[in-house]
């Protein structure tokens, strides 16, 4: 049974509107309870592999000051070089190809440097 909510009559069934005062009857139905939906944020994806951006600038540091022990050619992943500059560093000869290359990454233009050495 359902009642007027204005006036509190009691409503016929299947009234519209409230006999007593006009008023639209409210069914009192048992409403479908919205279906939650649990929206699942998809985190973006995110990439396995990290591009990894070498930096000339690093790069040429690490030459300049630590070329001598191959500094540089572990940092863009030549360590098959840098062990060589590391074993021979007393020799002097790392030190002068450290020279050769801080030129020659020096003269790479950068496009072809993140070519070369980004993952
Ligand atoms: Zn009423």
């Amino acid at each position: 049974m359902s009642y007027c909510v204005n006036c509190g009559k009691e409503l016929e069934s299947g009234a519209k509107f409230c006999t007593n005062c006009g008023h639209p009857a409210i069914i009192n139905q048992v409403q479908n309870t919205p279906q939650q939906t649990v929206v699942y944020v998809q985190a973006p994806q995110q990439d396995i592999y990290v591009h990894e951006r070498k930096s000339k600038g690093l790069a040429l540091t690490l030459c300049f000051f630590l070329g001598w022990m191959g500094a540089h050619e572990f940092y863009l992943r030549k360590y098959f070089w840098g062990s060589l500059y590391l074993i021979f560093c007393w020799t002097f000869i790392p030190l002068l190809l450290s020279i050769v290359d801080f030129i020659l990454i020096f003269l790479t233009p950068k496009k072809i440097f993140h070519k070369m050495y980004d993952k």
